[in-house]
């Protein structure tokens, strides 16, 4: 259902909401992303979808709502589908202008929280070009490991610590191993980073010991949001070496609030990554013909930018989600093929997503070889790390030139200082 362009994604259908008509909104009627918001000075959360300048409350086309997404994720694509038909007749009918109008806010008017509650979080691994430049960072000898096109490696998160965009990130303290000392200090992190990274929001779960096989694994995604994986470089080389990332990785990771659903990004499908005449074939449960032919999308992600001496945003990295390894379906399939139960509303990012040209990776580690070559900010800053007040936010969108641009929104946290509880 959600493979098929249908008259939602004309990309001459208009809206009669303000904002629609700008071709560079994230949010014209071709889109219709799920988010839960509160209007400023209300306490009850709403279910919306975004639309031009404005939220559109769901109770305008009488579906339920509640604090957050679940109920929907849980319904699975033929309610997602008829949900997005009636919400682009609604949106799209002048004629329904009057009756359907007051149930619109602005989008200055709300605030917006994370759309659904995860039970569970789990980080993959997916773009080969980021696993090889960071292996080859401090083992240029070494290769990418013999799994890593075999299957998405993952490593499980802390569904504590999603947070929503605009949140603070406090610098984390931790322990680490300067390479000039013989013992390990627990200090605020030196080396914070993020990394640009979309997020699966899954759908309808599976039961314990039933996996979700390669051909239903997409009635399994409600959709897509921005993730920012915050990252301590430092803490992270002294406690991976043997069970992989830890206490760097989950004091904070950062979602945007608009569930973009896999519907919305069909005219974005693209084919999976074709692999080299040397490279592995996959075994035949995580590979299908419509995996190969369109299993892929073709997202513009971005990471910019601001400081405290400049608020002019400096692009960090610009890449696309086409170039990883593995597709969000194959993702899905891999996570259940033991038979662990996903749950709707949990959280799987796909990793980091790095492109193969240096311009292309998506996160300072690889941008900056190891804080060897500082980023040169305009201002005339310098970057190897993140600084306290810097503001990280990121952006992704979806354009060719047979549908409308359609975008993510932003997912952004602002880096404040660690609160040092270390007795003086
Ligand atoms: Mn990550």
């Amino acid at each position: 259902m959600s493979l098929e362009l249908n008259q939602t994604h004309d990309p001459t259908l208009t809206s009669w909401v303000e904002g629609t008509d700008d071709p560079n909104t994230d949010f014209p009627i071709q889109n219709l992303p799920f988010g839960v918001y509160r209007k400023t000075n209300e306490t009850e959360w709403r279910c919306g979808v975004a639309i031009g300048n404005s939220v559109f409350d769901l109770a305008g086309i009488d579906a339920s709502g509640t604090d957050n997404l679940n109920w929907l994720a849980a319904a699975g694509p033929s309610t997602w589908h008829s949900l997005r038909r009636q919400l682009s007749a609604a949106l799209s009918d002048k004629g329904k202008e009057g009756r359907m109008s007051k149930f619109l806010t602005q989008l200055s008017e709300i605030e917006l929280t994370l759309p659904v509650q995860s039970r569970d979080y789990t980080d993959f691994f997916t773009s080969y070009d980021h696993a090889h430049n960071t292996v080859t960072l401090f083992r240029p000898d070494k290769p990418v490991s013999a799994n890593f096109k075999w299957m998405p490696i993952a490593y499980h998160g802390r569904a504590s610590s999603i947070m929503p965009s605009g949140s603070r990130i406090q610098r984390p303290l931790g322990q680490r191993l300067s390479p000039d000392r013989s013992i390990p200090v627990y200090e605020p992190s030196a080396f914070l980073d993020y990394e640009v990274e979309l997020g699966v929001i899954a759908g309808p779960g599976n039961t314990a010991g039933e996996p979700i096989s390669i051909e239903n694994s997409e009635d399994h995604i409600f959709g897509l949001v921005l993730l920012n994986d915050w990252s301590a470089r430092d803490i992270q080389g002294w406690e991976s070496d043997p069970l992989g990332p830890f206490l760097s990785k989950n004091f904070a990771t950062t979602i945007s609030p608009w569930v973009v659903t896999l519907e919305a990004l069909a005219p974005f499908r693209h084919p999976a990554v074709s692999r080299p005449s040397d490279d592995p074939q996959c075994l035949p449960h995580l590979t299908s013909e419509h995996n190969e032919l369109r299993g892929h999308f073709d997202i513009e992600v971005e990471a910019w930018l601001t400081t405290s001496m400049s608020d002019t945003p400096f692009r960090l990295s610009k890449t696309s989600y086409k170039h990883s390894y593995w597709t969000p379906a194959q993702m899905v399939t891999h996570h259940s093929s033991n038979g662990c139960p996903l749950n709707p509303g949990d959280l799987l990012g796909t990793g980091t997503i790095s492109g193969p040209t240096p311009e292309e990776t998506g996160c300072l580690l690889e941008r900056t070889y190891a804080k060897r070559k500082p980023i040169q900010l305009p201002g005339g800053e310098q970057r190897a790390a993140l600084e306290d007040n810097d503001t990280v936010f990121l952006k992704a969108y979806c354009k060719n030139p047979d549908a409308r641009r359609i975008g993510f929104g932003e997912a952004s946290g602002h880096i404040v200082a660690a609160r040092n509880i270390i007795a003086q």
